[in-house]
């Protein structure tokens, strides 16, 4: 076994069992204790490879091949450790430890970058707590203004200032970090991919061109609450048939509009089996290719008055970056990754033509997730992302997978990626 493989394995069984739940799923949430846990092990592992850790004011950790401050700007790659309720292994985690063995590859390899590395752990990523993804980079880059972000509530009514403090993080010295976003001169973010794009390009790695358009939506459906048993069909006034009849009309929009819409949170007041409910509240998730789609989606649903919670639109990736990183990737493991060079949008595939016929090329793919590397994009950063190949296409549950030699190659990829920028 090399000694990527067995570090790689190392990590992710100390890993494993951080937030895990009966179902194999895992709750990793902003600033609770499986969340102080995972900043733990991340400092641990920078310091075991004599990284220096800083923690921005949003809370952020990075870890500090050099010296960002002496030794100019510097190539920041990473991702988050938090996860949705009930998420998989890979998404996010993935990104942090493959930074982490890129690092040690880069080493044994003797590398000396003309220019300082980091390896990043975004802070809540997922907003499975407080309602608003990427809160850690989006605080980061003044994207999420402080009050606003330390205003949020979780279910139990805890805010985000609360929950900051019992984690140990000051909020009061939240907000825009520049002194952090100086350091940063260019941001790789490596992530499983959550969807089957690079199945059906038979190719374990593969590189961002997009993030689509997306945002979340809050629908709330007034009615009267009453006795399940002595109210009459005709008198009531049902919330939760409202619902069922949205469900629906929000699947027809999607279908219409060429767009992706989901339904996934809903909250049922009082939420008792033996009352007609007073107030329910759903949230809609509704994502595509472009903008105009989810507009339109949005129209078809006007009539039940959605309120914007977040919106970000297309985040088009550097395309000269995404190239580069394209040649470069898996040029040392000499990966089967040298499949015809495409970019996907909307489905359908376009051949691009790539830097020369020299060394393998990965593929250039866009995605319907959002992540924190759009935000940095979106802030003004050179970005790029990597993608590991997930042969069920499925994310954000316990059947997200990456098989081990996919994410091994990912690392590689990842480590002629930092190699490339730092040289
Ligand atoms: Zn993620």
């Amino acid at each position: 076994m090399t000694p990527t493989a067995s570090e790689f394995d190392r990590m992710w069984a100390e890993l494993a069992p951080v937030g895990r739940g009966r179902d194999g799923g895992y709750r990793r949430f902003a600033w609770t204790r499986e969340d102080a846990t995972l900043r733990e092990w991340f400092t641990a592992e920078a310091a075991r490879r004599g990284l220096d850790v800083t923690t921005d004011r949003a809370g952020n950790q990075w870890a500090w091949w050099g010296d960002p401050d002496t030794d100019g700007p510097g190539v920041v790659t990473g991702s988050h450790l938090d996860s949705v309720p009930s998420g998989g292994a890979y998404d996010g985690p993935l990104g942090v430890v493959s930074a982490l063995l890129a690092v040690d590859v880069l080493r044994a390899r003797g590398w000396h970058p003309a220019r300082p590395i980091a390896v990043a752990s975004f802070a809540d990523e997922e907003g499975a707590r407080f309602g608003v993804a990427c809160a850690g980079s989006r605080i980061l880059t003044g994207r999420l203004p402080a009050d606003r972000a330390l205003g949020l509530a979780d279910h139990d009514g805890a805010t985000m200032a609360e929950a900051m403090r019992a984690g140990g993080h000051n909020p009061e010295q939240v907000g825009r970090d520049d002194e952090t976003l100086r350091r940063v001169a260019t941001f790789v973010e490596l992530h499983v991919e959550q969807g089957r794009g690079l199945v059906d390009l038979a190719a374990p790695v593969g590189v961002a061109s997009m993030i689509w358009p997306h945002g979340r939506w809050r629908i709330t459906l007034d009615g009267q609450a009453n006795h399940a048993g002595t109210t009459p069909l005709a008198d009531r006034d049902d919330p939760m048939l409202a619902l069922a009849r949205l469900i629906g009309e929000v699947r027809a929009a999607a279908e219409r509009r060429g767009a992706l819409a989901t339904v996934g949170k809903v909250q049922v007041e009082p939420n008792g089996v033996n009352a007609i409910p007073s107030r329910v509240t759903a949230w809609l998730d509704c994502r595509a290719a472009d903008e105009d789609a989810v507009r339109a989606v949005l129209a078809d649903l006007a009539d039940v008055g959605p309120t914007e919670e977040s919106w970000t639109g297309a985040t088009v990736f550097d395309a000269d970056l995404a190239t580069r990183l394209s040649g470069v990737s898996g040029r040392t493991t000499h990966s089967p990754a040298a499949t015809p060079r495409t970019r996907l949008t909307t489905g359908a595939s376009t051949a691009v033509s790539g830097p020369g016929a020299s060394g393998p090329a990965v593929p250039i793919l866009g995605t319907g997730a959002g992540h924190d590397a759009g935000v940095l994009s979106e802030a003004g950063i050179p970005t790029a992302m990597l993608f590991v190949r997930n042969p069920t296409g499925i994310s954000h549950s316990p059947e997200e997978h990456a098989a081990r030699d996919d994410c091994l190659a990912g690392v590689h990829a990842l480590a002629d990626c930092l190699a490339e920028l730092t040289r």
